[in-house]
């Protein structure tokens, strides 16, 4: 059995689909916390679920906290795989509480890997996140790269990911940190910049890009994401290590808005409002040593991950514009 935790989530539920769909037997741990709507969280288990009804795999969803230890112990023991997605994710939301997020984060993360130290789970894969390098020294960042994040959200991504290394080291657990860059697709948070974006060109008004949109990211698409997990199911060669997973190119969020609004309002103009705290200058990744290690290899640019994300938006925007709009 495979356990994601999270697996509610946006990139968990994408795990979860595409192994269940894959044939695979998946427990999914998540407390559908109502950080953003919970209406697209029943939405993601009812993909998983039609995936179990149309293939050989199994589903199966666990309504419950990681915070409690006894019922993370209960569904480790019986796991094969974990993949540990549950997390505040969000580094505004921890600027406003920072305790909540590393009670989540970290304590969430400790209890996995004690239950992982007594049973015979062959790999816990972390997901972790780029701001956990903060203020970059050079770019783009390697994993060598000195860890200062600047917001709470980083430090209790940083501190979840040394306990997964620590419980390598020290208890023998077989652990993989992945270090995501700003992932999007279908059934995304809907108070990303994405997402946002979209909905305002649908709507014709102009985008808004907070601070002067210099700031550069490695936007993911969700299918890379999903391909650099799936390769942890057949492989120990990253057991032990943290590996950045990002996209092939890196754009500043000025260029992510004009791809936005060339694709569904090219006459509209890109508007500028106050720059966020806590938010990255720059993010850019190298992502060399997953290639060595794992073969992963980005394979959607920003224009064709766009898109497949407009695509998608079409489809659902009767019932996702709303959460975007009132996130
Ligand atoms: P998400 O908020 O969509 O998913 C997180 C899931 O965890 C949600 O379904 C939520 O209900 C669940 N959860 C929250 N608290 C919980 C708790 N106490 N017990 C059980 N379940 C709980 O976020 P996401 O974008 O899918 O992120 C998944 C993981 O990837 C997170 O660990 C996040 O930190 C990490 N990450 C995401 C990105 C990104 O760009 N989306 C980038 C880097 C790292």
């Amino acid at each position: 059995m495979i356990l994601v935790t999270g697996g509610a989530g946006f990139i968990g539920g994408h795990l979860a689909a595409s192994f269940v769909s894959a044939g695979r037997d998946v427990v999914v741990l998540d407390n559908l916390d109502p950080f953003y709507d919970t209406d697209i969280k029943r939405r993601t288990i009812d993909v998983a679920r039609q995936a179990a009804d149309n293939g050989d795999g199994s589903y199966e969803l666990v309504e419950g906290d990681v915070r409690d230890a006894d019922l993370v112990a209960d569904l480790v023991a019986d796991a094969q795989f974990v993949f540990h997605q549950a997390a505040q994710a969000g580094v505004r939301t921890s600027v406003k509480n920072p305790r909540r997020v590393d009670d989540i984060n970290v304590e969430g993360t400790l209890n996995v890997l004690d239950a992982a130290r007594d049973s015979p789970t062959e790999r816990v894969v972390f997901a972790s996140s780029s701001s956990v390098y903060g203020k970059p020294s050079y770019l783009p960042y390697d994993e060598e790269h000195p860890t200062t994040p600047v917001s709470p959200y980083g430090v209790s991504k940083l501190a979840a990911e040394s306990y997964v290394r620590v419980y390598g080291d020290l208890y023998d657990v077989p652990t993989v940190a992945l270090r995501y860059f700003t992932v999007y697709g279908p059934r995304m948070r809907p108070n990303m910049a994405i997402s946002n974006f979209v909905s305002r060109c649908m709507n014709d008004e102009p985008p808004v890009v907070y601070g002067d949109g210099s700031q550069t990211r490695d936007f993911t698409y969700i299918a890379d994401i999903v391909r650099a997990n799936a390769k942890l199911l057949e492989t120990d060669a990253a057991d032990g290590e943290v590996l950045n997973i990002g996209s092939t190119d890196n754009v500043d969020i000025r260029t992510l808005a004009e791809v936005i609004r060339d694709e569904i309002a090219p006459d509209l103009s890109i508007e500028h409002g106050e720059r966020q705290a806590g938010d990255a200058e720059h993010t850019h990744a190298d992502v060399s040593k997953a290639g060595d290690v794992l073969g992963y290899e980005p394979t959607e640019d920003i224009r064709s991950g766009v898109g497949e994300f407009i695509d998608w938006y079409r489809k659902n925007r009767e019932w996702y514009e709303p959460l975007v709009r009132s996130s």
